[in-house]
């Protein structure tokens, strides 16, 4: 980080402002939002400044800049157009350790002002370091359309019951818990519907019935192949929600750095899937849960593909716990993606079939003349081991020798690596690189379409 972004307080503070034109009026509007009293200098003042002047604590001093003028000032502002005098006021003012800022000057400014998105008393701001002023203004547009207006007046009226929940709620989660409700449910929305005393009326009835240590639940997220922008909008709001969050090996680093930084993160990575370990999983989101937590179960790709969310949940039914599944984004459908290789195309591939190479017990009892099928994409899952073993035996059933196979290292990620080859050579391909785990096998003559299709960069 280049710049630590603070909030200043500069209620009824002194600032000075140099320079009289259109930019200086743009700070004069921003530091009067700030409540600061505002001294400005300059020869000419612009006839927008001037009327501002007689309605607001401005003070306009028609004369050139003289280092004298800095006296104590919380804050200096220089918007002249003059490089000489800009240089001038911001080495007196870092000489004085005044913060100053020049418009436009990031080298001669101890402070660079932020783009920001006004809500007060919720503000926020953006910043590119100076490097990408345009990208930080579309950062900001982006802001601007997706958080409604009305926060701010829900962050004021949170503000006058603050207190109140404090003392309601001597449990930290609980309180916690109370506000989530307040501001994603019908609180929030008789807000956004221009009905805040209704709300307020529903806010209060809350904090009387609201019980504490309510109980918990379990949320069974799909946290995809790894890109973390692969997520879905609902898995982002219950990872940012839960107070524990218990993930798997194959959930990437991206998606666990979405998670609130003050929930309670568990590694339940299991290989190869032990029951045992299983056993435990299941009780532990159970305790969870009844202890009142809400509990992010993350899995890699999507929670009910090879990934035995039927199971867990089955506990959490039997044991009364409530809980909710979010679908994600499965490995074959991130790594065919990411590799150009469509899974189903009219030409080549009527239907695909996903099936796991784990091979339980180490018996073999897939059915395999079912795979050697012609149009058909086969996607095997959990193949890195028995890869040769797989291959083998689709040939051993009839499939063409030549037919082509890729082999989809880490896909979506920034490490992702896709090799292709044919059956026979596969095993070449094994020996000659060195493979890191996950990878995804994707057998078929769509594999072929990559070399056209491929667009992600390796
Ligand atoms: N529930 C998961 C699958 C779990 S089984 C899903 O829907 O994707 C684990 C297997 O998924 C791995 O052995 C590998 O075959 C595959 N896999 C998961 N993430 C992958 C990735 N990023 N790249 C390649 N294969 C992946």
């Amino acid at each position: 980080m280049e710049y630590l972004p603070i909030f200043i307080n500069l209620r009824n503070k002194k600032c000075l402002v140099i320079g009289g034109g259109s930019v200086a009026l743009r700070k004069i509007n921003l530091l009067l939002k700030a409540q600061t009293k505002i001294d400005c200098i300059a020869m000419n003042f612009c006839d927008d400044l001037i009327a501002l002047s007689e309605t607001n604590d401005i003070d306009l001093v028609a004369k050139h800049f003289e280092p004298g003028d800095i006296r104590s000032y919380s804050v200096i502002i220089s918007a002249t157009n003059d490089e000489s005098l800009n240089t001038l006021v911001s080495k007196i003012a870092h000489e004085s350790g005044t913060p100053v800022n020049v418009v436009d000057s990031p080298d001669l400014s101890s402070f660079i002002m932020p783009s920001i998105v006004d809500r007060a008393p919720v503000v926020i701001a953006i910043s590119s370091a100076g490097k990408a002023p345009v990208l930080a203004r579309i950062i900001r547009a982006k802001l601007e359309t997706i958080i409604p207006n009305a926060y701010g007046e829900l962050a004021e009226i949170a503000g006058q019951y603050r207190e109140k929940v404090k003392q309601r709620f001597n449990n930290i989660k609980d309180r916690r818990k109370f506000w989530e409700g307040v501001f994603s449910g019908v609180v929030a929305e008789k807000v956004f519907s221009g009905r805040s005393q209704e709300a307020v009326k529903e806010l209060e009835k809350r904090l009387i019935e609201t019980k504490e240590g309510g109980l918990g639940e379990v949320y069974l997220v799909g946290a995809g192949p790894g890109d973390p922008d692969l997520l879905t909008f609902k898995a982002l709001r219950l990872i940012q929600q839960a107070d524990v969050v218990l993930y798997d090996r194959l959930v990437s680093k991206g998606v666990l750095e979405l998670v609130r930084r003050d929930a309670e993160m568990i590694y339940v990575g299991k290989k190869g899937g032990e029951s045992s370990r299983q056993v435990e999983i299941n009780k532990l989101m159970v305790d969870l849960a009844n202890s009142g937590q809400r509990v992010c179960r993350l899995k890699g790709g999507d929670p009910f593909i090879f990934g035995r969310g039927g199971e867990e949940i089955e506990t959490l039914s039997d044991n009364g716990i409530s809980f909710q599944v979010v679908p994600g984004i499965t490995a074959a459908s991130g790594c065919s993606a990411y590799a150009g290789i469509p899974l189903t195309h009219r030409d080549y591939s009527q239907s695909c079939r996903f099936v796991t190479a784990h091979l339980k017990d180490g018996s073999d009892n897939l059915p395999w003349s079912e795979f050697v099928v012609e149009q058909q994409t086969v996607i095997f899952y959990m193949a890195l081991t028995s890869a040769n073993h797989v291959c083998q035996q689709l040939i051993n059933h009839g499939m063409r020798k030549d037919m082509p196979v890729a082999l989809v290292e880490r896909g979506t990620t920034p490490e992702q690596k896709v090799y292709t080859t044919t059956l026979t050579e596969f095993s070449n391909l094994i020996n000659d690189k060195e493979i890191h785990a996950p990878t995804l096998l994707i057998v078929g003559e769509v594999v072929n379409l990559r070399e056209k299709l491929g667009w992600y960069g390796e």
